[in-house]
């Protein structure tokens, strides 16, 4: 993963190994048009930011990988584990804005299907064989309803995608380092498999710093993908405020980042 600058963009690039079909990464919070505090490249539609603001920005971001703002997919994210699948039957996007899902999963080219996070795991999947991409948005409720895994076997279930030969990128979140959670969360991750002490340090009683980067890395390699097509971002969301949108850090005053990918046409 590198800065890398498309347009005004400037964004985190992913490079998948062995593939120029699709293009993928991470925005930071630059070159935008809201005013602080979104300032400037707020993506979310849930935030007290000018609607205005948030369409221009959404339409830079569309227009830099030159595609229309329609083709710019992003669903209501609820924290639910509900998968939105557009196939070459769906013609028009723009009614997919107001359907509640946290992942997205597509064979068509050129729609930007992406998930908008401010501490949240952003995760992209690519399948090089079958050229099928997909998104999901991964907080702790996302993680512990092991969204990425239904997302893997959706991929699967819908195009034929197999799991040990899919690309995975785990964008930047809150890290270990500022996600205190407590006893609910550790309960939730050990009844589907996440092994605690692996991904959560105890700091005080009752209290747990939690890497969710790692936990959804291993919810990835439970469902088959391999270890070494699993990248992440070590970058901690929360401490680089220069950088990236944090939503526990700045509460309502929060933009959002989002986390894209695009097959190619
Ligand atoms: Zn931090």
């Amino acid at each position: 993963m590198q800065l890398n600058r498309i347009g005004r963009i400037q964004y985190i690039e992913v490079d998948f190994p062995g593939s120029s079909d699709s293009i993928q990464g991470f925005t930071t919070r630059h070159e935008g048009v809201s005013r602080p505090p979104y300032n400037s490249l707020n993506l979310g539609m849930n935030t007290q930011d000018q609607q205005a603001n948030v369409e221009g920005n959404r339409s830079l971001l569309a227009r830099a990988f030159g595609v229309n703002q329609e083709a710019l997919v992003t669903p209501r994210q609820t924290h639910g584990s509900d998968i939105l699948v557009i196939n070459e039957l769906n013609e028009d996007y723009s009614h997919f804005l107001s359907v509640e899902s946290d992942a997205v999963i597509t064979n068509q080219s050129n729609v930007i299907i992406g998930v908008c996070v401010a501490d949240c795991a952003p995760i992209l999947l690519f399948d090089p064989e079958q050229k099928v991409i997909a998104v999901v948005h991964a907080g702790w409720k996302g993680t512990a309803a092991k969204l990425v895994s239904k997302t893997v076997a959706g991929m699967q279930s819908e195009f034929g995608s197999i799991p040990a030969k899919l690309q995975a990128a785990i964008g930047p979140c809150i890290q270990k380092c500022c996600y205190e959670v407590d006893e609910p969360v550790k309960k939730a991750f050990q009844q589907v498999g996440i092994t605690w002490d692996l991904c959560a340090e105890q700091k005080t009683p009752g209290k747990w710093q939690l890497d969710l980067a790692l936990s959804n890395k291993e919810l990835l390699s439970l469902a088959g993908v391999s270890a070494d097509a699993i990248q992440i971002s070590e970058q901690c969301v929360c401490c680089h405020s220069e950088q990236f949108f944090s939503y526990r850090r700045d509460k309502d005053d929060s933009g959002r980042q989002m986390g894209f990918i695009m097959l190619k046409g």
